[in-house]
C-alpha cells in the first residue's frame, strides 16, 4: 500500500465528541477529507446542525447526534441512534471537555464535579459505550483528546481540576490501549498545547509571557494544525501506535 494510502479513511464511520467547534470541528472535517463518514455528539443542537451543513458542503456525509458525555444514558441513546444510521462506529474521537480556572482554594464543588464529569467521565463513557462496539467487532480506534496540562502544571492560571482531569485521561487510554490491544481495538491520545478556541484566552494580554513567549515556537497552534494527527492516530498510519499520548506543543513541554 502506498503510504498516503494508510491514511485514508474512506467507508470508515467516526464519531466527534464536542465536534461543533474549536478542535472538535477542525477534527471532523480532517476525518472527513480523509473519507470518513461524520458523526457529531455535542448538546448544542444548532451548531452541531452548522458544521454538518459544512461538511455536506464538502461532499462528506455527516449527522449530528445530540447528547452529553457525561451523562451515561445519553451517550447509549446516541450511540445507537448512529449505529442505525450508520451501521457501525470505526473510530471515536473523545474530545469533548471543559476548562476552570481558579486557585485550589476556590475551587467550587460543583467546579470540580463539572470537570472531572465532562472531561473524565465523559471519555469513559465513551470509550466503555463504543469501545463494547468495537471489541465485539474485533477492531476500532480510540483517540482521546488529552492536554499538555496532563503532563505539566499551566501557568499563569490555576486550574486543578483539568490538569488532574487530563492526567487521568492519558492513563485510562494507556489502560484501555494494553486491555483491548489483544481485541484488535488501538488506544492512543493526543496532548495539544495551547490552542486557539474559545476555551483558550490566547490573546489575553495577561496570558502572553506564560503562554506564548514560553512556547519555543512563540505562538498557539491552530486547530487545524492538530487535526492531522488525529487521522494519523485514526488510520492503519499508526497501526502499530497503542497507549501512546502525542503531545503537540509548539515544544513548550521541553523546558
Ligand atoms: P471548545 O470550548 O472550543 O469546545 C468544546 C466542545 O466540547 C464543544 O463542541 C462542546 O459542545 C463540547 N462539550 C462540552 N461539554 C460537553 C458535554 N457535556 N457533552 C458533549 N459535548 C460537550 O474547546 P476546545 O476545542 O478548545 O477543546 C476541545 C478539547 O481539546 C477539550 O478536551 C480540551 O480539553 C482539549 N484541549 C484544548 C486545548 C486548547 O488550548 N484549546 C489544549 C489542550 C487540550 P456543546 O457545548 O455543544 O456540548
Amino acid at each position: 500500500m502506498a503510504v498516503l494510502d494508510k491514511f485514508a479513511l474512506n467507508g470508515k464511520v467516526a464519531v466527534v465528541t464536542g465536534g461543533n467547534r474549536g478542535l472538535g470541528r477542525a477534527f471532523a472535517h480532517a476525518l472527513g477529507e480523509a473519507g470518513a463518514t461524520v458523526a457529531i455528539l455535542a448538546r448544542d443542537a444548532d451548531k452541531s446542525a452548522e458544521v454538518v451543513a459544512e461538511l455536506e458542503e464538502r461532499g462528506v456525509k455527516s449527522r449530528a447526534f445530540q447528547g452529553d458525555v457525561s451523562i451515561r444514558g445519553s451517550v447509549s441513546e446516541a450511540a445507537d441512534d448512529i449505529r442505525s444510521a450508520f451501521g457501525r462506529v470505526d473510530v471515536l474521537v473523545n474530545n469533548a471537555g471543559i476548562c476552570t480556572h481558579r486557585p485550589a482554594l476556590e475551587v467550587t464543588e460543583q467546579e470540580w464535579s463539572d470537570v472531572i464529569n465532562v472531561n473524565l467521565t465523559g471519555v469513559w463513557n465513551g470509550c466503555q459505550v463504543f469501545g463494547e462496539q468495537m471489541v465485539a467487532a474485533g477492531e476500532g480506534v480510540i483517540v482521546n483528546i488529552g492536554s499538555m496540562s496532563g503532563d505539566i502544571v499551566n501557568r499563569p492560571q490555576w486550574q486543578p481540576a483539568y490538569n488532574a482531569s487530563k492526567a487521568a485521561v492519558h492513563h485510562l487510554t494507556k489502560s484501555l490501549a494494553a486491555e483491548w490491544a489483544p481485541m484488535g481495538v488501538r488506544v492512543n491520545a493526543v496532548a495539544p498545547g495551547y490552542v486557539r478556541t474559545e476555551m483558550t484566552p490566547i490573546d489575553r494580554p495577561e496570558f502572553k509571557s506564560r503562554w506564548i513567549d514560553d512556547t519555543p515556537q512563540l505562538r498557539a497552534a491552530t486547530p487545524e494544525e492538530i487535526a492531522p494527527s488525529v487521522v494519523f492516530l485514526a488510520s492503519e498510519a499508526s497501526s502499530y501506535m497503542t497507549g501512546s499520548v502525542l503531545t503537540i506543543d509548539g515544544g513548550y513541554t521541553v523546558f
